[in-house]
Parts: C-alpha cells; structure tokens; sequence
C-alpha cells in the first residue's frame, strides 16, 4: 500500500482478515502498480470505502461522499478480477455489456432473463473515454449471467469470443482508468503524480454516480 500523501485516491478500512485481507491488498497494489490511482488508509477522511465480507459481490456506482462498503462475501468474491471489478464500479465504472454501443458487439437474449434482473442488462449513456469495446474487460459479464445457464449475452458477430473474464484488468481497463484520472499525460505516458482525486470534481462522473444511485442501489454480482 502506498501511504504517500500526494494522492488521496481512495481510503479504506478493511473488516476482512488473514487471507482475504492480502488478496484485497494484492488487487489493490495491481492497480497502483498498473493505474495513476493511490490507495491510502483512512485516517480520518470522510469519503472512504469500506471493504466488509457481506452479501455478495456488490458495489456503489461512484462516489458517495461517506462511508462507502464494497460487498465481498467470503464465498465467491474474494478474487483479483472481482475485487477489481467492485472497485471500478466505485470509481465510476458501469458493466462493458451496458456501454451505449454495446449493440454492436454483443445481443442481449431478454427471453433468457428474469424480469428483475433486466436493469442489469440495461444500456447506459456511458462515457466510453475513445477506448474501443472490450471483451476481455473485467467489467464485462459472463455469457449466462443471471441466465441460470442458459446464455443471456452473446457476442456478435463471433459468438465464439470469450467474455467474463475475473482474473484482472485488462490492458483497456488500465487504459480507461488513466484516462478518466489523470490530469495530464506526456506524450501518453501517464504520471502517477498526475492522477486526480478519487473524489472526483468531473461534473459527469459525478451526475451519472447520482442519477445511477438512484435506480440502481448497488450492483449485485452474484453468479457472474
Ligand atoms: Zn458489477
């Protein structure tokens, strides 16, 4: 963990122990060691997410200005790829499957999709930061998510490619985080230093995080 003052990204208490607190630790340090975002302890910092083994995978979209539990039960989410994925989901992430052009590279099968569970599937006006759509994206959902095995999402126009990876960012994960963060880059080449605040003051983050909360209080990641 880094504890360098220059960047407050994100402040953390950690309820999880032993084992699952280093795998925490370790998806944590992968990104400061692939990204511009710091993660420092909370000493007494308002804004701060807290790492807590409760009901499934789960995760608020964005930044809540107060404690802020990312959801990582013991059974099922203690893993790189899904820490990481919550993670993103607080930084201001949505799923890649609900990206606005999404249409273009994956069908959605609604009939294989409970009701309830639509909102999950739903396409969102994202803010794709230039980066092209991701099937290797950690953000992305599996095949048969909330599908009960049968297939909910399919990749066109190969049905074939793999998606639903968990086992880490992706090159254009690291690539969006930068870009979303970073205050200024040198032909390209991102500064740790550089990076913004977790508490963002990007306008657009911070209505979709708002207007999201609204209709969609956590984002359940059970089954993916
Ligand atoms: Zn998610």
């Amino acid at each position: 963990m880094s504890d360098t003052e220059d960047i407050t990204a994100t402040i953390l208490r950690m309820n999880n122990d032993g084992s699952e607190k280093r795998e925490i630790l370790n998806a944590l340090q992968d990104f400061e060691r692939r990204t511009c975002i710091r993660f420092v302890t909370r000493t007494r910092q308002r804004a701060y997410l807290s790492f807590e083994p409760r009901n499934g995978c789960a995760s608020l979209l964005g930044t809540v200005g107060d404690k802020q539990v990312v959801s990582l039960q013991r059974s099922g989410c203690i893993q790189r790829g899904i820490i990481q994925h919550e993670v993103l989901h607080a930084l201001g992430f949505y799923h890649e499957h609900t990206r606005s052009d999404r249409d273009q590279y994956v069908k959605i099968n609604w009939e294989n999709i409970e009701k309830h569970n639509f909102i999950n599937f739903r396409k969102m006006d994202t803010d794709n930061l230039n980066t092209p759509y991701d099937y290797t994206s950690v953000m992305h959902y599996g095949r048969t998510a909330f599908g009960r095995r049968a297939e909910t999402i399919t990749p066109i126009p190969n049905r074939s490619v793999a998606i639903g990876q968990r086992s880490g960012m992706s090159r254009i994960d690291i690539l969006r985080i930068n870009r979303l963060y970073r205050k200024t880059a040198v032909r390209g080449v991102v500064d740790a230093s550089s990076c913004s605040l977790f508490i963002t003051s990007d306008t657009k983050l911070e209505r979709e995080a708002t207007k999201d909360l609204q209709v969609l209080p956590a984002t359940l990641d059970v089954g993916i």
